[in-house]
């Protein structure tokens, strides 16, 4: 372990909030390995470890010192294993990350090794399973022979792009068709940004998309469903395109809470976290977390039966007319109502992995 020798990674300032010498060398030191180890030959881009940058983009020598000096380095980076540094034989198997969001996703509480494949030639495994299964093959399956990424890796990437980025179906697949020409033969690539998503499907959440008065008088669901037209303006539910087929007018998608939740539970780490705020430790004078104002504490003192389980979701709403899909919104106006669960600490309760997005209403 280099924690001992390297010690100077996540201690940069001295008493008085300057650069310590120390800090400045060790990047230095940093820099000339990079130097010496680049990724391919005469690369002279360095893979920034900023904490921003994760190890996943580069740049020039200059600026990687800048984003260390301001931000520091990502946790634990201890031994430099993505700018080439082998990893101590003492480090057993590197952890693979898309194989522990199978686990997350689907909360199946065994250990890998425990995943009972199905026994038996002719025994079909029950779609549950099977979902799993395949999931499973494709965080280990690599994208091709001698690839260090994995076939489920690529998909989440890809797909986590196309949001980033809200690029069109066309341009997905004609990258993916690209990157599928410009790898190895014989890859696990997928052609089409259809078939890539397929990959992921089993880590999905449901949405209910819900049929709206374009007023916003009411919902046409559950007693209303089969109606086509608003009980309280008379507004019409549908409305026919140029082409002749029926659209709804508005439609309001319900991301269902349930298995949200549940997911937060079904992670141990995070499942530990839905507890902070019982044991929030305070600092007088400060609040840090809604679980110091007297709001919380009067809740609890009216409801002490809910109280005394710290593991019940304290939840907090908001909304707002903003445009969740940022600058490049394109034709979607958009009403999101936003959940916090307040329980977990302020670190990560206003993060954008622990909200859930209820509801967002979109019309044409
Ligand atoms: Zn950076
Ligand atoms: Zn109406």
């Amino acid at each position: 372990m280099k924690r001992k020798e390297r010690w100077w990674m996540y201690d940069r300032y001295d008493n008085g909030r300057n650069l310590r010498p120390e800090f400045l060398r060790g990047v230095d030191e940093f820099i000339e390995f990079c130097k010496a180890n680049p990724e391919s030959p005469g690369l002279d881009e360095v893979r920034c470890p900023c904490p921003k940058c994760k190890n996943r983009r580069m740049h020039d020598a200059d600026t990687v010192k800048v984003h260390v000096y301001k931000k520091g380095f990502i946790p634990d980076y201890y031994d430099w294993y993505s700018h080439g540094e082998e990893l101590p034989r003492s480090a057993h198997e590197p952890s693979n990350p898309y194989r522990e969001m199978i686990f997350d996703a689907l909360g199946n509480n065994s250990e890998p090794s425990n995943v009972e494949e199905p026994s038996g030639m002719d025994e079909e495994p029950n779609p549950q399973a099977k979902v799993f299964l395949d999931l499973l093959k494709a965080s280990e399956e690599p994208l091709y022979e001698g690839s260090s990424m994995s076939v489920l890796e690529m998909a989440s990437r890809i797909v986590s792009l196309k949001c980033e980025y809200n690029l069109p179906h066309r341009c997905v697949d004609a990258f993916a068709s690209l990157v599928k020409e410009a790898i190895p033969n014989n890859n696990n690539m997928s052609n089409t940004f259809y078939d890539t998503k397929k990959i992921l499907e089993g880590l999905e959440l449901p949405h209910e998309r819900i049929h709206a008065c374009p007023k916003g008088c009411m919902l046409f669901w559950r007693t209303d469903a089969h109606l086509d037209r608003c009980t309280v303006c008379d507004s019409d539910r549908y409305k026919r395109t140029s082409k002749g087929s029926l659209v709804p007018m508005k439609v309001l998608i319900y991301f269902p809470i349930t298995p949200r939740l549940q997911r937060l539970y079904a992670t141990k780490n995070v499942a530990e976290e839905m507890t902070w705020h019982a044991k929030n430790p305070r600092a007088e004078d400060k609040m840090a977390h809604p679980s110091d104002s007297e709001a919380w504490k009067h809740l609890d003192r009216s409801f002490d039966e809910f109280a005394s389980e710290p593991r019940n979701v304290r939840l907090g709403l908001c909304t707002d007319g903003f445009g969740p899909h940022g600058k490049f919104g394109g034709q979607y106006s958009c009403w999101p109502v936003i959940l916090t669960p307040y329980n977990l600490p302020p670190s990560m309760c206003m993060k954008k992995p622990f909200m859930f997005l209820i509801v967002a209403r979109s019309w044409s």
